[in-house]
């Protein structure tokens, strides 16, 4: 049997903690192992980054931006493992893995090496004197990770972390290990210096360690708001950076003149995309009252109608949850709605793949007749799980809409631009879409309002979070001073 590894200093090496049990989700079958880090595998993997650091922040934009480039390069001719792999790790369908998950982690690189060589000071004129700046990379940063975007995850924490100059060490989720060591290797071949990119494995507790390690510098998390809190938590204790991309609960809101088709096709994909596993998932679809029981109507066609089966199989929509586990508390809210009074219109619960019967597959489920109070309406799910609501006015759903602790994402469907501009501009969320939903390229910040987050990923605003300013005064004429020099 497989076992991953550790990625240190330039080489796989195993660590000294236990070996942990990683199931395929589809299947429910022992996939691999995975060789957990020690505290000493941790402290290694640090003084490797801290040690290639003084090298790699030196060496010119351009160089570190070729590295970048031609790992993306590597990446889009393995494109094809990379996703499978992906697939392994995740049970989400192996479509969506090449044409979203493996694509988006190639565009990051690129972006941001195009960005490398953009980090630039500026200069002030004071009088007979001058200042500039200098955008500075941090040190060792670290990168954490959850289980639903893997290779994503990875590559927006590292393409911006290294193209500015910095190390980093980075902890994938224990539940899907496997892709941040095929990164790591592509960067090494590319020409990444030894130590400059890192990756220890491990659950929880490891990533507390290198939150909480003296030597970092910058905490990069993507997970719960539950586990965020804890690392902000850590990473106060020495005022390091930290960003943190947190869960969601985001709003889709269709008025009446939307076009109803394109609506009901974006409510499946904010709610279906990786079986529901995806933070931006515009959950709570309000539907203007006059145009409510058409889309109802149409979205429960179109959602009896999806593919759920094998991942591998390339006309599979729905894939596997991630473990029986996250299923079972998936299912749990499913019978918490019928309980609280949803209409149950499609799915309500587990779904078995034949030939896959050890696999965590839910059926696609949609409720309406859905009020603010249900905990379907207010909780992050996680899984492949609707619930529309209806309005009638625009302040109302505006309001409905910021009624929650998570500010991610939102998504407005309507024809009138100027309603589009307000509701956009009133929103209180990180991203907002109009008349689409769950595009997230790399030229725009990403990040949460509220409990969904701190800081931002992608786009050139994510290059400054790996950086920080120091002003450099030069005195030209001789100054002078309050005190004197006494001769
Ligand atoms: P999780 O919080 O359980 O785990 C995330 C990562 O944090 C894992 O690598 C885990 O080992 C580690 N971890 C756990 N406790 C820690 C601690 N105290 N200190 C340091 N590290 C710790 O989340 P998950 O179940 O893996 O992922 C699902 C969650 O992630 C959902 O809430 C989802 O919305 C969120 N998410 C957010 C984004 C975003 O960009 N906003 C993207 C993907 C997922």
């Amino acid at each position: 049997m497989k076992t991953v590894l550790n990625y240190i200093n330039g080489a796989q090496v195993e660590g000294g903690g236990k070996l942990f049990d990683k199931f395929y989700p589809a299947s429910g079958e022992l996939l691999l192992k995975v060789s957990f880090a020690a505290e000493q595998d941790c402290d290694n993997a640090i003084a490797a980054a801290s040690e290639s650091f003084k090298k790699w922040a030196v060496t010119p934009p351009g160089q570190r931006a070729a590295v970048l480039r031609k790992a993306a390069q590597l990446m889009r001719e393995r494109l094809d493992v990379l996703a499978e792999v992906e697939v392994l790790d995740t049970g989400k369908p192996l479509r969506e893995a090449r044409a979203d998950d493996v694509v988006s982690a190639i565009d990051c690189l690129e972006y941001m090496s195009a960005q490398a060589a953009t980090v630039h000071a500026q200069q002030y004129d004071l009088g007979e004197n001058m200042a500039y700046t200098r955008h500075e990379p941090l040190g060792v940063c670290v990168g954490i990770g959850a289980w639903n975007y893997p290779i994503q995850l990875i590559a927006w924490k590292a393409a911006p972390c290294l193209a500015a100059g910095n190390s980093m060490v980075f902890k994938p989720s224990e539940m899907t290990p496997s892709n941040a060591v095929l990164f790591a290797e592509i960067l090494s071949e590319a020409g990444l210096p030894p130590g400059v990119f890192n990756v220890v494995q491990g659950d929880g507790q490891v990533g507390r360690y290198l939150a909480e390690h003296p030597q970092v510098a910058k905490v990069s998390f993507t997970g719960s708001v539950a586990s965020g809190l804890k690392v902000a938590a850590s990473t106060a204790q020495m005022m390091k950076k930290t960003t943190l991309e947190l869960g969601g609960k985001s709003p889709l809101i269709i008025f009446a003149d939307a076009e109803i088709d394109v609506a009901v096709e974006a409510a499946l994909c904010s709610n279906f995309s990786s079986q529901g596993e995806n933070c931006c998932n515009g959950t709570r679809v309000f539907v203007q009252a006059s145009i409510y029981d058409e889309f109802c109507e149409k979205v429960a066609k179109a959602t009896k109608a999806l593919k759920v089966g094998n991942p591998m199989d390339l006309e599979t929509e729905i894939g596997s949850l991630i473990s029986p586990q996250h299923r079972d508390s998936v299912c749990s809210y499913i019978e918490s709605g019928v309980q609280q009074g949803a209409t149950l219109l499609v799915g309500g619960g587990v779904y078995v793949v034949e030939g896959l019967e050890g696999g965590s597959f839910v059926f696609p489920t949609v409720f309406c007749d859905c009020t603010d109070e249900m905990d379907i309406v207010r909780e992050e799910i996680f899984g492949p799980v609707m619930s529309i609501l209806k309005f009638e006015t625009e302040e109302e759903v505006l309001a409905r809409a910021n009624d929650t602790l998570f500010g991610l994402a939102a998504g407005v469907f309507t024809q009138d631009i100027s309603r589009a501009l307000r509701m956009t501009k009133n929103l209180e969320a990180g991203v907002c879409w109009t008349n689409t939903y769950n595009v997230v390229p790399a030229e725009l910040p990403f990040g949460g309002y509220k409990n969904s987050g701190l800081g931002r990923e992608n786009g050139a605003y994510a290059l400054k979070e790996y950086t920080q300013v120091k002003s450099v005064y030069i005195q030209v004429e001789r100054p002078s001073f309050p005190f004197k020099c006494v001769k």
